[in-house]
């Protein structure tokens, strides 16, 4: 009764409620915001802000009396009551009809990411009231304006994409990492907002019923130094990352001819040599494939794990390139794969004229287009082969679409990269860098290439065409392949969820791993959950297993998956003495031939599977045994697969180099065509350790054994040698 009396003739706050209800109906239905999880409870955050803070200007009057502000207050308590319960009802109704996810998880960010809100629409409210009761609601936008504007000056200025804001609490930099929780950083966050807020309101109301006499420039004094200060010690707490709180994580700094380099201290001095080599390598070959190169030196992060850069960050499993500031953010496991790409956005901006140095439409087709074409691999297989056999497999994605709209993220990401990277590696080599500076300075497609987009498609098409590529259907499921079925779970649940079950999978405390596994819907159908399962099922009744992939592998056909289980399966095949069984699983890999990651690991165990019991060694023997095994088998039979599981031990420092070069100095290693991807990652690893006699060995057998569709990969390595043997550091 109380409630309707609130809204009753009172037309401004049913237009209110009336917008709230619409808005979280269309949250309810979009992608991101659709689980009662943490998007939902964000937005529906900002929105609070906004509703709470016209709230206040509209029904806070006589305020210089006691009782006129108790009255409003409970006018207040009654309308955010009603507000805060709108979503979290109606998200109720779409949780019961779609029966999805755990509900209750929703609740902690709503705790912290919603109510917080209404402390601040009111203190802003408020505060646009007590500045200037005339353009209070002029004033009401322009401080909501100024406080969204932080963090578009901290992601512009600083090194980091992720950013705390009073308005949106926290946005995690990209989406490409999903479990995101409500951690003791947010919560402090939030603790701090509330005492700022609520500083305020308590001030003002001070100031209001004459409790309390200060100027109002005094007032505005202490509000700007309090929020000033605040800003300037964000990095402190972690809120915030700049130049200097990084080189208090990474350490070590070199600079070279046009880099400067930030290292964590733990990286070896050998490393240290190679990272800054290859940074220098990809300076060179940008140069020349780009016709220019950037004005300063380049600013390179590298952190020692993705957990570190995510926190320092922003992002952790992608690498990424600000171009406007000449800086690029790698991590010590992907720095080989990535630095070429993030180098190329930083050569890219020598092309631009705005102010983010990126293409002149913005567009991240372009942006990614190009730095895709000058690292024009993906997982050491030309792009062009791969946006081939997805347009073969019904997978394609429209060009038109990607270069004359914004259907970038619409698409699978990996779709987006190969088919925009493909298609502006066919510009740079057909028209030259020069017209396609212009296309990207400039934005106008037709005059950069003197034809229109859909003949250049066409044309594109055509090229594509006469590559004679065959059609892998098994490359395409494992590259593109996707489950059909969408995991009725949110997806940041799920994230956190199976983080913690990995976590007691770490512990050996299977049971309750098992039972939290269990306890979620459709486990069988997430590969994460179905593994952890697995390896439950490994510590405590081998057998079982067995059944478990046999009876779950038809939900992954067609994807990746399918074929990570084969291989599993035949090996629980060769720990239960089911040799047969294991050679046949082994012998339809070799024939789908999915993937050459996956080809190198197919021929290891058919080589133990020779002698049975070897292959039973190889697989739940100690280390030691493993290791023995691998360097004897060598002796007799030396193919490269069985070197590929030793660059691990070197790489972790339990068997030398030098021991390493003694073996393929004994016995010189062979390989048939279907090894090339080990021996790449041979070529790799030798000249990294500076072994150019070993690395020329393996080049060779690179030569006669790599596909035409690893072309790319083939000149990379070739480029790489020549240029480290020619700038080989004299010790
Ligand atoms: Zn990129």
């Amino acid at each position: 009764m109380i409630v309707a009396a609130l809204f009753k003739k009172n037309l401004f706050l049913q237009i209110l409620l009336l917008l709230h209800v619409v808005n979280n109906l269309i949250l309810l239905t979009l992608p991101l915001t659709k689980y009662f999880s943490f998007e939902f409870a964000s937005v529906n955050g900002f929105f609070l802000v906004i509703y709470v803070g016209l709230f206040t200007l509209h029904e806070d009057k006589f305020k210089s009396s006691a009782l006129a502000v108790k009255v409003f207050q409970i006018k207040l308590l009654l309308f955010v009551g009603i507000f805060l319960m709108i979503p979290v009802l109606l998200a109720f109704i779409f949780h019961l009809i779609r029966s999805d996810c755990s509900f209750l998880d929703g609740f902690k960010f709503y705790a912290v990411l919603t109510f917080p809100a209404v402390i601040i629409g009111y203190a802003l409210g408020l505060l646009s009231d007590f500045i200037n009761k005339k353009y209070a609601y002029l004033l009401f936008i322009l401080l909501l304006m100024l406080i969204a504007a932080i963090p578009v000056i901290e992601i512009f200025f600083r090194p980091q994409i992720y950013f705390y804001n009073p308005l949106i609490p926290f946005f995690p930099g990209t989406m490409y990492d999903e479990d995101i929780d409500v951690t003791f950083a947010l919560a402090l966050y939030r603790f701090f907002n509330l005492l700022f807020f609520g500083g305020i309101i308590y001030l003002i109301r001070k100031q209001q019923v004459k409790e309390l006499k200060i100027s109002k420039s005094i007032f505005y004094f202490v509000i700007i130094l309090v929020a000033g200060s605040f800003i300037y010690f964000t990095p402190t707490f972690g809120f915030s990352s700049t130049k200097t709180s990084l080189q208090k994580i990474l350490q070590k700094k070199i600079e070279t001819e046009n880099f400067i380099i930030y290292l964590p201290n733990r990286v070896s001095k050998k490393e240290e040599v190679y990272i800054r080599q290859l940074h220098e390598f990809y300076y060179e070959r940008l140069t020349s494939f780009f016709k220019e190169k950037p004005d300063a030196k380049i600013t390179s992060f590298v952190f020692a794990t993705a957990v570190e850069k995510r926190k320092y960050f922003g992002a952790g499993n992608a690498d990424v390139a600000k171009p406007w500031l000449n800086q690029i953010y790698l991590s010590l496991d992907t720095y080989e794969q990535s630095v070429n790409h993030e180098l190329a956005h930083i050569f890219a901006g020598k092309w631009s004229n705005n102010i983010l140095r990126i293409d002149a439409n913005f567009n991240p087709a372009t942006v990614e287009g190009i730095a895709s074409a000058a690292d024009p691999v993906y997982d050491e297989l030309d792009i062009h082969y791969l946006a081939f056999l997805a347009s073969q497999n019904n997978l394609g994605v429209s060009i038109q679409n990607l270069f004359s709209g914004f259907s970038f993220f619409s698409n699978v990401s990996s779709l987006s990269y190969i088919y925009s990277g493909s298609f502006c590696k066919y510009l740079m080599d057909e028209y030259g860098a020069e017209k396609f500076r212009n296309y990207y300075r400039k934005g106008d497609f037709e005059k950069s290439f003197d034809q229109p987009l859909t003949a250049a498609i066409t044309r594109y098409h055509k090229f594509i065409k006469s590559k004679n590529f065959s059609n892998e259907m098994h490359t395409a499921n494992y590259y593109f392949g996707r489950q059909p079925l969408v995991q009725k779970v949110c997806p940041r649940y799920l994230a956190n969820k199976t983080n913690a079950i990995y976590k007691l999978i770490d512990e050996k405390n299977y049971a309750s791993a098992r039972n939290e596994i269990l306890s979620i819907k459709d486990y069988c159908k997430n590969y994460s959950l179905l593994n952890g399962l697995i390896y439950c099922a490994e510590a405590e009744n081998p057998g079982s297993a067995e059944t478990l992939l046999t009876n779950n592998l038809l939900n992954y056909k067609n994807t990746p998956y399918y074929y990570l289980l084969q291989l599993k399966l035949e090996d629980e095949k060769i720990l239960s003495e089911k040799y047969s069984e294991a050679k046949s699983i082994l012998d339809s890999l070799l024939v789908w031939h999915p993937a050459e990651r996956l080809a190198a690991r197919v021929h290891l165990r058919k080589i133990f599977l020779e002698k049975n019991e070897n292959a039973r060694l190889f697989l739940n023997g100690e280390e030691i045994d493993r290791f023995t095994l691998l360097v004897n088998e060598f002796k007799l039979n030396p193919s490269v697969v069985l070197l590929l599981p030793l660059i691990d031990y070197v790489e972790e420092e339990k068997y030398s180099y030098t021991s390493f070069k003694n073996l393929i100095d004994e016995v010189t290693p062979n390989a048939i065509n279907e090894d090339w991807y080990s021996v790449l990652q041979l070529v790799r690893f030798t000249i990294k350790n500076n072994d150019f006699v070993a690395a020329e060995k393996f080049m060779k057998l690179l030569e006669n054994t790599i596909p035409n569709f690893a072309s790319e990969s083939l000149q990379n390595e070739k480029d790489k040698l020549a240029w480290f043997i020619k700038h080989e550091e004299k010790k």
